[in-house]
């Protein structure tokens, strides 16, 4: 069998004082016909990215309304995160296609794990990003649901890796996506596509309110002087994420504030081999500056510790080139903290230009923001405040479950049409 994940246990009860009552009524209402189900998280890695962070507050919130779910791992060697990296880069517009013994390694892998996964076993089979989603090839007469859950930004990919890809897609009962624009043309697909954002987990560690005391006795620990204004990005090292470009609207911003400095915090996924290589890119770019903090996992790094870099923070940066959804920007928002990322992906789903936070194109705009905070920081603050009432009102994660479970009662025939799905023919139905 696969690896098992183990996400401890979490209480639907605990979530009912920020999510208001309406919200936990409907889930409730929802989760009362599949009280037992059983369901299967698939997904590539337990750690490092959104897809864990996300699955370590549904799994056991999904468990907490009742139903029987699982989170397990596929197993693959470097050679297959090799070709799913690739195939992750080229769905994000990279040119580069896939050989034809890159397709075989793709394969092989998916069929080598479909063969430890019993569909019996599951009424639900939620398949997550890329990685494993071949693996349904192996299930033709399944009486399980499948739902292809992507995390990724596919507005603009590869047309040829793509193609690879959409016949075992095509299988699934149904998809999901961040937003319309990532759904793919083949209209099989966009009959069974839904689209609904993901979620950030108000009372983990990560985003449980910390005071700005604790924050900057942490932050302190590593180095930094917190005395002096800090700027951070949290994101795993990957060009999409642009952390040299970061670092160039750093050294702009540095010229008029001497006294700043800049903390890049990235942790490394472990379906990640290209992460050190652009890790150590990274390094060398900042030249040793003494300003410039690396700080990854190897520096003990946990979820506390993101935490406190984003509270500390006198401005948190996600300047990505590309993005899924960007849940560091959900999560700082939640923190009130003024918040500056690229226009890309899901990013101005959360930003409002001007209202929420600073959406920017290039590294000049992303220093010219960066001024503007630390010239302003009352102004700065009311965009922040505004920015976590949007978040409270959109991406928490009773809002997750409950779209999943409105989902699994339309696969289930147990929909009662009182919670809106969001499709991309009819808009909602
Ligand atoms: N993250 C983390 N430590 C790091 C880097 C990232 O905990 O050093 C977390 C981050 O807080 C966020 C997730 O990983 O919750 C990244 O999700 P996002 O949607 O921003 O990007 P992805 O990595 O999925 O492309």
């Amino acid at each position: 069998m696969l690896q098992l994940v183990n996400v401890g246990t979490k209480s639907l009860v605990d979530y009912a004082t920020i999510s208001g009552r309406g919200l936990m009524a409907e889930i409730q209402r929802l989760a009362a016909p599949l009280e037992g189900k059983r369901v299967l998280h698939l997904s590539a890695t337990a750690f490092g990215g959104g897809v864990a962070e996300i699955n370590y507050t549904l799994v056991p919130l999904m468990q907490s309304a009742g139903l029987q779910a699982d989170w397990r791992i596929i197993h693959g060697q470097d050679e297959f995160f090799n070709v799913t990296k690739q195939i992750h880069n080229s769905l994000q517009g990279s040119p580069q296609g896939l050989t034809t013994e890159q397709e075989e390694i793709f394969h092989r892998y998916n069929a080598l794990n479909a063969a430890e996964i019993d569909d019996a076993d599951y009424d639900f089979i939620i398949v997550h990003d890329p990685q494993p989603a071949a693996v349904i090839d192996h299930f033709p007469d399944s009486r399980a649901r499948w739902i292809w859950r992507c995390h990724i930004d596919l507005s603009a990919p590869n047309e040829d890796v793509l193609g690879f890809l959409l016949p075992a897609i095509s299988r699934y009962d149904a998809a999901i996506f961040h937003r319309p624009e990532y759904v793919p043309a083949a209209e099989e697909l966009r009959e069974a596509a839904f689209i609904w954002p993901p979620a950030i987990d108000p009372l983990t560690p990560k985003n449980m309110a910390l005071s700005p005391e604790d924050a900057a006795y942490i932050v302190d620990q590593f180095g930094i002087d917190v005395e002096r204004p800090l700027l951070t990005q949290v994101s795993r090292f990957d060009p999409w994420k642009d952390p040299l470009g970061v670092i160039d609207a750093f050294r702009i911003v540095r010229e008029r504030h001497p006294g700043i400095q800049l903390a890049l915090v990235g942790s490394m996924a472990h379906d990640d081999p290209e992460g050190w290589e652009f890790y150590n890119q990274t390094v060398a770019y900042a030249g040793g500056d003494p300003d410039i903090f690396i700080l990854s996992n190897l520096n003990n790094i946990g979820s506390v510790e993101v935490n406190a870099f984003q509270v500390h923070s006198a401005a948190v940066l996600q300047k990505s080139i590309r993005e899924g959804f960007g849940l560091t920007v959900t999560e700082a928002l939640w923190k009130n903290r003024p918040t500056v990322a690229g226009r890309v992906g899901g990013i101005p789903v959360q930003i409002q230009e001007g209202e929420t936070g600073w959406l920017v194109d290039s590294v000049d705009e992303c220093a010219a923001a960066c001024l503007e905070i630390l010239g302003d920081p009352d102004g700065a603050y009311r965009r922040g405040r505004r920015g976590k009432e949007y978040v409270r009102q959109h991406f928490l994660t009773p809002r997750l479950l409950r779209d999943w479970l409105a989902l699994f009662n339309r696969l289930n025939g147990t929909d009662t049409g009182e919670t809106q799905l969001v499709t991309v023919s009819a808009g909602t139905v």
